[in-house]
């Protein structure tokens, strides 16, 4: 931690991963300036705070490099081609984000070995998975912790009181562009579709970087079987000698990879017994939801937990002890035989079509902010599961045309409203084109913010409406 003393570093944003590492960097004895772009009450009040522990903070330009930087740590959300990050490449300053610092600082606390990290990324499924997996380590009594957008900070988890045996580390495309040094233990990679391509510019830099999650892993590099973008970022991957790539799959699983075989979880990569050809795992039943794309986040998680080497009973237990976090196909309610499901956390295409291939027939709820996404092979692979669709939100249009497109017998209420009062009228036209049997699903396949504060809020909107209308029929 000498190496800290006097460092000067720029933290580029205040917010929840610019202000703790603020503070950490601080607290080593680095001369630390914060720059932010915004210059609102929120930034000030954040800014004074900082202040007062003696870092400097300077409002309204996050462009211009601080005078002597040696070192700019990043906010993930920043785009890279921000002036500021220009800058630092021109004056040959290393920039890191969030999960870069948290591994440089993970062998800081003297007497402590620091925990392999089990990393997680993807499209869709990282926070599920990684809770999964956290269950499984935690069934065979390792001291673990789920770790980044739910659960503990890297940072925290790095430097705070608590000690690992080894982490389930969720890291987001951003987290990983920023994260140069990085080496996991073993990481999946659990889908590749579109999302955030204003962020990184096009798909093959996304894919890329998500790709880094694999480098230098040391045991095993999980892909998706169904996915061969998964696999191959594995094949382009540098890796330590020895780590091996580790496929899943839903269907019956070849060598060195984990499947599913007559309703079983099966693991053929990482066997206990030589004579035995493979080992069983955990049932489908054993997953909640047994949906498709979740067993699949089952099987991956499975996977990073016998590449640590975890035996196949906390498998089966630590998945029978998981919980799915709310707004991810939660069910809601069952009124009069049909089935109320929240899916509000489907933000995008490929998360909605997931939660579409579960259920049949379907009332569907959806729209939102498209973030430049088309529905039309969503729409697509669903139109025959669709009793009916009920859109809101300010992008619905798109989705109705896809509608029109594809599926022109499903039956469609255009609610023409992006107030937050339009979810209870959604759920009454739902309920009403609902038949028993049916299931009625929120998966919007778009963000939430046009309407919403955020994504939980509009499941607990889509909950309320659901409660009042059983209320309404009891
Ligand atoms: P993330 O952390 O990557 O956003 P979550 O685990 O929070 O992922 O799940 C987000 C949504 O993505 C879920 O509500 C579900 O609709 C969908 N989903 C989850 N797992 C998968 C998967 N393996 N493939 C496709 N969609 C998925």
């Amino acid at each position: 931690t000498e190496q800290w003393r006097g460092k000067r570093v720029t933290v580029a944003g205040l917010g929840v991963s610019g202000i703790p590492a603020a503070k950490v960097l601080h607290g080593l004895g680095a001369l630390v300036t914060v720059v932010n772009d915004g210059d609102d009450e929120r930034s000030r009040s954040q800014a004074a705070e900082l202040r007062a522990l003696g870092v400097t903070v300077r409002l309204g330009d996050g462009a211009t490099l601080p005078e002597g930087a040696e070192l700019v740590v990043t906010t993930p959300g920043w785009q890279p081609d921000k002036p500021l990050f220009t800058a630092a490449a021109e004056a040959g300053v290393e920039i890191w984000g969030d999960v870069e610092l948290a591994w440089r600082l993970r062998d800081s606390r003297p007497g402590r070995t620091p925990a392999p990290w089990l990393a997680v990324t993807g499209t869709n499924g990282k926070t599920t998975t990684v809770r999964m997996l956290a269950a499984i380590l935690e069934a065979a009594g390792l001291r673990t912790a789920a770790v980044g957008n739910i659960g503990v900070s890297l940072l925290d988890a790095v430097l705070g009181n608590e000690e690992y045996d080894v982490l389930a580390v969720e890291l987001s495309s951003y987290q990983l562009h920023w994260s140069p040094s990085l080496r996991a233990h073993s990481a999946a990679v659990l889908n590749l579709a579109p999302d955030h391509l204003d962020w990184h510019g096009s798909m093959a830099a996304y894919a890329a970087d998500k790709g880094r999650v694999y480098e230098g892993n040391t045991v095993a590099c999980v892909y998706n079987a169904a996915d061969p973008a998964t696999e191959d970022l594995v094949r382009e991957a540098d890796v330590e000698e020895g780590c091996r790539a580790i496929g899943f799959t839903l269907g019956t699983p070849g060598p060195s990879q984990l499947g599913v075989v007559d309703g079983i979880l099966v693991d053929r990569a990482f066997v206990e017994n030589r004579r035995e050809h493979a080992q069983e795992l955990a049932e489908v039943a054993d997953v909640d939801p047994p949906a498709p794309h979740n067993i699949a986040n089952a099987l991956a998680a499975a996977a990073l937990a016998r590449a640590y080497g975890v035996p196949a009973s906390a498998v089966r237990d630590g998945l029978r002890a998981f919980r799915p976090d709310p707004h991810r196909i939660e069910k809601v309610a069952d009124l009069d035989e049909v089935a109320y499901i929240d899916d509000s956390k489907a933000t995008n295409t490929h998360a909605a079509e997931a939660s579409l291939a579960a259920y049949d027939p379907i009332v569907w709820i959806a729209g939102g902010l498209a973030k430049g996404a088309s529905f039309d092979e969503l729409v697509q692979k669903s139109a025959k599961r669709l009793r009916g669709a009920v859109l809101i939100g300010a992008d619905r249009a798109l989705i109705r045309e896809a509608l029109a497109r594809h599926a022109p017998q499903v039956p469609v209420v255009d609610l023409d409203r992006t107030d937050t009062g339009a979810m209870p009228a959604a759920v009454a036209e739902a309920a009403r084109l609902a038949r028993p049997g049916d299931t009625v699903l929120l998966a919007p396949a778009c963000a939430s913010m046009d309407m919403f504060v955020n994504y939980n809020k509009r499941g607990e909107a889509f909950a309320e409406a659901v409660h009042a209308l059983a209320d309404e029929r009891a």
